[in-house]
């Protein structure tokens, strides 16, 4: 047998709690203690993987202005908080206590930059959409070109992302979040990892190379 062979057979065991990983099943994760939290990769997951779409070579000198590119919102401590806005094509992660004004601030971030005639798609898991228009007009965030997706199912918020030509996508929050085809719990460390990972990345509208890239925010 080949080692390639052998790497292609291995089935992974991730713990649902931490994430840790090992190439046997263990009944206590070395990662966090935790008892029973390791749970097979399931052949969906690595069928998935190898089913993602090619991506065509690129010029290295269009990647390097691509990611030097920063959408500033005007907020300046949030803008400084990224070093200068955040960049095109990367994913940020926003993290906090319950209530202290995380989706707040996404949608004053969304609002501004829908203001600066980006496309934004503001995905809320939590909130209806007269929820959201209610927050949006209690913190005064002119957001009337934002897009508002009210939806928990990673495809449906791609597909739409896809559609609109979004340029930022807002989702609030990834916890919520699940891919249909991941049979973990939505919150686990498979299912935030699939749909925060980088095959959940719009890739770049088919007719321009630039255009449509998403940098999905999470609160
Ligand atoms: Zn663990």
């Amino acid at each position: 047998m080949s080692p390639m062979k052998v790497a292609k057979d291995k089935s992974i065991f991730v713990c649902t709690a931490c994430g840790y990983d090992s190439a046997k099943w263990l009944g206590k994760c070395p990662g966090c203690g935790g008892w029973n939290t390791l749970e097979e990769e399931r052949e969906a997951a690595a069928s998935l993987r190898g089913g993602s779409p090619r991506e065509p070579s690129r010029d290295l000198g269009e990647a390097a202005i691509e990611n030097g590119e920063r959408l500033v919102t005007g907020l300046k401590e949030f803008d400084g908080l990224l070093g200068g806005g955040i960049v095109r094509g990367s994913f940020v992660l926003i993290g906090g206590e319950p209530g202290i004004g995380k989706s707040t601030l996404m949608l004053q971030v969304a609002a501004r930059l829908a203001g600066r005639a980006e496309r934004v798609l503001y995905v809320s898991a939590e909130e209806s959409f007269g929820q959201m228009r209610m927050r949006a007009k209690r913190v005064g965030a002119g957001a009337d070109s934002l897009a508002v997706l009210c939806a928990t199912d990673v495809t449906a918020i791609l597909e739409e992302a896809r559609k609109i030509k979004a340029g930022v996508v807002i989702v609030d929050s990834i916890q919520i979040i699940y891919h249909p085809q991941i049979p973990s719990a939505s919150g686990s460390v498979n299912q935030v990892r699939e749909c925060a990972g980088p095959r959940s990345a719009i890739p770049p509208a088919s007719s321009s190379q630039s255009g449509g890239r998403g940098t999905p925010a999470a609160s």
